[in-house]
């Protein structure tokens, strides 16, 4: 297993961890079967690719990332001619997948640190904050594409497996709930963590979706917390 180089973890029981643990292992055998294929997820994909693609898939179906990105990836190759585009001219192009304009900033600002630093990010997170456009998220998905650092992709999708799987977090912010951050790094800490990152939202959002989850066919329907509650809940009614 890989190590967790950024992360104590202190947050986390063993029980948790056993738990988690025996989720990843679920979501990756779910995975192997259902997964989506999805351009940025190619083994051909570049590192710009992997990262830039995660500005366009905050708060945006990953289908509708998908039929946009090959225009965008043929007109951007690289972050060369992405930082040598104009903000106005980027918020045209990405005027079909929404929020055009907080997208075109972030991608314009980290396209000009890249373009000035041979496409390079920093490594280390507290580093990382500091570049322009760098958010949790983003951060994240740098050190997990470029570092290799097994960095979860934190949204409210990985957050709702995790929640119903064991617990609600106690903070509102997704990015400040010690528990839930723990329990998503323990999550991808293993030698794929790009694949649990991608089995999980995958998961969250064909199986274990917002609305309607389909609890009586999910494979982990036998150890998830919300199902065996929603379950009480039915044979008390009955
Ligand atoms: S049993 Fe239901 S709530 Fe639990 S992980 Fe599966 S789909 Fe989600």
């Amino acid at each position: 297993m890989a190590m967790v180089a950024q992360k104590r973890l202190d947050n986390l029981t063993r029980s948790d961890k056993a738990r988690i643990s025996r989720l990843r292992t679920k979501l990756l055998d779910w995975f192997t079967e259902n997964g989506r294929g999805l351009p940025w997820r190619s083994s051909r994909a570049s590192t710009y690719e992997k990262i830039c693609v995660e500005v366009l898939l905050q708060r945006t179906r990953a289908e509708t990332v998908a039929n946009f990105y090959s225009a965008f990836y043929s007109k951007y190759p690289d972050w060369g001619a992405l930082a040598a585009t104009p903000v106005e001219d980027l918020e045209e192009i990405l005027k079909p997948i929404g929020l055009w304009k907080r997208r075109a900033v972030s991608l314009n600002a980290l396209a000009k640190y890249a373009a000035e630093h041979g496409g390079l990010f920093p490594s280390e997170r507290k580093r990382l904050s500091k570049v322009p456009a760098v958010g949790q998220y983003v951060a994240n998905s740098i050190l997990l594409f470029q570092h290799g650092v097994p960095s979860p992709l934190v949204d409210v999708n990985m957050s709702r497996v995790l929640e119903r799987y064991l617990r609600p977090r106690e903070l509102s912010d997704i990015r400040h709930d010690p528990w839930l951050q723990d329990a998503a790094h323990w999550l991808v800490c293993c030698n794929d963590p790009a694949r649990v990152n991608w089995a999980t939202l995958d998961f969250a959002a064909m199986v274990c979706r917002a609305r309607n989850p389909t609890c009586p066919e999910c494979p982990l329907r036998l150890l998830c917390n919300f199902a065996r509650k929603l379950h009480g809940k039915v044979a008390e009614a009955s």
